[in-house]
């Protein structure tokens, strides 16, 4: 795989990426040009209510100063008029993601907006602050509190309140509170077990897919990077965690914090596996998290994740409806702007959950007359009286990707056609594709004279089938990497966008070179050992494993675990308090884990960090039967 892959990349530089456009690609984006509600410019209004202060340097770093985590500027390319390589309707939502600043909401309610993907809330109590979901990473947060604090004044933070268990609600926490004692910090019930055990066991495949569908190889700019649709990008800092000293366990609980009252219902396998939205009923302001922001949410995230359930997230917007919509005067959420006048609000969340309930049941009225994903994906579109509201755009997630999403949480891969039960993997399936065609060149002329006629999909289908056959015909790579922009160029979504553009960036150019993000001490220390031990199974090489066994006891004493474990038959099984004849090994975890991560056990133990305590002998050749995964695997070649 390697090896193919050096010899395609010699090639890769003679064709220069070109941002060419072709007439398909302007005559589509024109006539959808034709099709948006321009005149409605309610957003416009909203992104710029309030604004108060606006940060008074270009750049956020990491407090050593050596990189930068955040860029005020790197947008400053979204003016004007969208140019022919953006789809018109995803420029508008880029240019009012990208207003960043200090944004009053109300007298008690603040917004820090354009410092990350998401945004952080802030309530200015009797005495204190209180700071609602602080970003991505601790950079970020803290830089938002300090222009909040210019005009807020000097006040401590009270109390931190996570919306939800995902990182770009919680990362940022040290930012905003370097001490944690005495301060509130309170989430929805499971919050840490989602919010440090999501990405463990499919943290690598996730990550890797995640750089496609955040574009985080592409520079930002009219041929890049357009917004990752809920907000700019996430940043690039610290990711902290501080777990909650106070768990929301119902829908109905109340609270007041600080002379804050605050009324929490639960949403709970929704847009995450633990969030909750809020009112303060003082205020008159709502707040929902990301269950409903200014664009169609993702029911499946491209990166990789277990699928939602697109029935229950549009009950629990009937819900919030019905309990605190009359409350509502304002309604803040956790990306993009805020949504001010009763009337407004309730129009807005009404619509928002016909066009998820609208999704849901006609994706199934449509299995259950016998169509399939793909079917239905094409023919699932929302009626004209949902899709003229800007914030039902498929920005982040589409109605065709999420229509095959619902699909999938009924009825899984497989379409019921046998034909499709046992197909070939891509590689073989192109070298025979290729064969039946008559050959190379043939396939080749077969995807120009598609990509000529603007045919894109059909196109890439063509020309990946030739890729996969043979990786080292580079004027298929250039032509499949020119088809992909044609269609990022048209996307609305963003992240197709993205998904697109580093497909082309990696076809002419190979996958990125970056090294391993650095773990957080945080999440990682939060990491239940058993997750750990989990991750570790899914590691085990059976190949390099062989016929050889091993049966072994791990301790944990500053956390007071004891595991047993045994390896064989290609399988790691672990059992919690119980001891196999073998040998013990005795370590802090955090000095285990790193030995594990660096395969540098026999130095660990050679230091004496790592005590082995009864036949050593028999844990040789341990630390070479787990894989350690490439976190740059290929994707648009085999
Ligand atoms: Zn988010």
């Amino acid at each position: 795989m390697r090896a193919i892959w050096a010899a395609a990349l010699l090639f890769a530089f003679t064709g220069a990426a070109s941002a060419q456009v072709s007439d398909a690609t302007r005559a589509s984006n024109a006539a959808f040009a034709q099709t948006l509600p321009w005149a409605d410019r309610e957003d416009e209004d909203f992104a710029a209510r309030g604004f108060a202060a606006a940060y008074d340097q270009q750049q956020i770093r990491t407090a050593d100063g050596s990189r930068v985590v955040w860029d005020f500027s790197a947008y400053n390319f979204l003016q004007g008029p969208a140019p022919e390589t953006v789809n018109p309707s995803l420029w508008r939502h880029a240019q009012l993601l990208a207003r960043a600043g200090l944004f009053r909401v109300t007298d008690r309610v603040y917004q820090i907006r354009g410092f990350d993907v998401s945004n952080m809330t802030i309530i200015v109590g009797d005495t204190g602050l209180i700071v609602v979901d602080p970003l991505s990473s601790a950079e970020t947060a803290a830089a938002g509190l300090a222009l909040a604090r210019r005009t807020l004044g000097d006040k401590p933070v009270v109390a931190v309140i996570y919306t939800h268990s995902h990182l770009d609600h919680f990362g940022g926490v040290r930012g905003v509170v370097p001490n944690p004692a005495g301060v509130e910090i309170i989430a929805p019930d499971h919050f840490m077990e989602h919010a440090v055990t999501e990405n463990v066991i499919a943290g690598n495949a996730m990550s890797r897919r995640a750089q496609y569908q955040f574009g985080t190889g592409l520079p930002p700019g009219p041929e890049g990077q357009m917004t990752s649709g809920i907000g700019i990008a996430v940043s690039s800092g610290t990711f902290t965690l501080i777990p909650p000293t106070r768990s929301i366990t119902h829908t109905g609980e109340t609270l007041t914090i600080d002379g804050v009252r605050i009324e929490f219902q639960l949403t709970p396998d929704t847009e995450a596996p633990a969030e909750m939205n809020f009112l303060f009923p003082d205020f008159g302001v709502l707040l929902i998290a990301e269950n409903a922001t200014a664009s169609m949410h993702n029911i499946l995230t491209p990166r990789g994740a277990l699928v939602r359930d697109a029935k229950a997230w549009a009950d629990y917007l009937t819900e919030v409806l019905r309990l605190y919509g009359d409350r509502t005067q304002v309604m803040v959420n956790s990306h993009a702007w805020p949504r001010f006048g009763g009337d407004r609000v309730r129009d807005f969340i009404a619509s928002h959950r016909d066009a998820y309930k609208y999704l849901h049941d006609q994706t199934v009225r449509l299995m259950n007359a016998g169509y399939t994903d793909r079917e239905i994906a094409e023919q699932v579109r929302l009626p004209a009286s949902l899709s003229a509201r800007w914030f039902n755009h498929g920005y982040y997630g589409t109605m065709m990707h999420n229509s095959r999403a619902v699909y999938q949480r009924y009825m899984g891969w497989y379409d019921a056609n046998p034909a499709n039960l046992n197909p070939l993997p891509p590689a073989e399936e192109g070298v025979r594709f290729v064969r039946a065609m008559g050959g190379e060149d043939r396939v080749l002329a077969e995807g120009q004279r598609a990509f000529d006629e603007g045919d894109y999909r059909w196109a890439a289908r063509v020309l990946n089938n030739l890729v996969f056959a043979n990786p080292n015909n580079t004027a298929a790579r250039q032509l499949l990497a020119r088809t992909h922009r044609q269609m990022a160029y048209q996307s609305e979504s963003a992240i197709w966008r993205n998904m697109y553009l580093s497909a082309a960036r990696e076809l002419d150019q190979g996958p990125p070179q970056r090294s391993l993000p650095t773990q957080s001490a945080d999440l990682v220390g939060a990491t239940p050992t058993s997750y750990i031990l989990d991750l570790l199974s899914v590691r085990l090489n059976p190949e390099r494993l062989g016929d050889r066994q091993y049966a072994f006891n791990l301790v944990f004493p500053e956390r007071n675990e004891r595991f047993a474990v045994t390896i064989r038959n290609g399988v790691l099984v672990y059992e919690r308090d119980q001891t196999v004849d073998g040998p013990t090994i005795t370590s802090p975890r955090a000095v285990f884990l790193q030995a594990m991560a660096t395969q540098s056990m026999a130095r660990a133990v050679l230091s004496g960090q790592i005590r082995i305590q009864g036949g050593r002998r028999s844990l040789e050749g341990l630390g070479e039967v787990f894989d350690n995964p490439d976190p740059n695997f290929p994707i648009v070649t085999p």
